[in-house]
């Protein structure tokens, strides 16, 4: 469904994707595992054209999109939930979840989704009318999630979705992402967050420097040393 084949990124001098290959198919839920600064953001600004790739290229649904405007990439079936959230603190949630279905037009369907997303995530439902930026983390991070849906996305990209959040809020995002995968969306996610991921995972793949070093089902990678050591605490 996502296809990365060489993909070759740079800020300015400095090489950051290199040979970057990667393939989420249609139904899986795929993580991207890597330390800071691997440039796992970078991979998913990539993807959508917030930031270019010198070489190689990205299909979605088989038809090349690295050359294509983030707005067109979005109308064709892909969302981002971005890194830190990045909503709109000053809107209300429900300007926040009108943003996300943009590329919708018709009332009909945007309160359809809007139904839909508060059905997901009730929280948000008691709290259109409040200013964004006022609600907890959490809350936050569940709106990211409700505004990408907004746009019914095919699949669904999601930038270290349980940063910065509480153990518990962390198993409710999780929990969502699984309810998302349920409902036929296809689920690429970027963690630090190793073992919760690749607990709900199909296959993982690990960034290292800019460099994918392994790719392997999430089981699998779950009891790898390489895995182990760097990225679950060596448990
Ligand atoms: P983190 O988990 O800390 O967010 P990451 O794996 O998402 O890390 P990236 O944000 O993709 O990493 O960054 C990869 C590398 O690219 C880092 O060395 C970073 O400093 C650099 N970088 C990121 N954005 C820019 C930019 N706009 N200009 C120059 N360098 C950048």
């Amino acid at each position: 469904m996502l296809k990365l084949s060489n993909v070759n990124t740079y800020y300015g001098p400095s090489h950051v994707l290199q040979d970057v290959s990667l393939e989420v198919n249609e139904g899986e839920i795929v993580c991207l595992l890597g330390a800071n600064a691997a440039g796992k953001t970078t991979t998913m600004k990539t993807i959508f054209g917030l930031v270019r790739s010198r070489s190689g290229s990205i299909s979605f649904d088989d038809k090349a999109i690295e050359k294509r405007l983030t707005g067109d990439i979005v109308a064709s079936g892909l969302a981002l939930v971005p890194e830190a959230r990045r909503i709109f603190p000053r809107m209300s949630v429900m300007e926040n979840l009108e943003m996300g279905a943009y590329t919708r037009k018709s009332r009909a369907e945007l309160s359809h989704d809007l139904e839909h997303v508060c059905d997901i995530f009730p929280r948000l439902k008691e709290r259109l009318k409040q200013q964004a930026g006022t609600m907890s983390g959490g809350e936050q991070q569940m709106l990211a999630m409700a505004r990408a849906l907004m746009s019914h996305p095919r699949m669904i990209c999601m930038d270290e979705p349980s940063m910065g959040l509480s153990p518990i809020m962390v198993e409710t995002v999780f929990n969502t992402v699984v309810r998302i995968r349920k409902e036929g969306v296809t689920v690429f996610l970027v963690e630090q967050n190793a073992s919760m991921a690749l607990k709900l995972a199909d296959r993982g793949y690990v960034l290292q420097t800019g460099k994918i070093v392994l790719s392997d089902t999430a089981s699998n990678l779950l009891t790898n040393d390489l895995v182990r050591q760097a990225y679950l605490g060596g448990a």
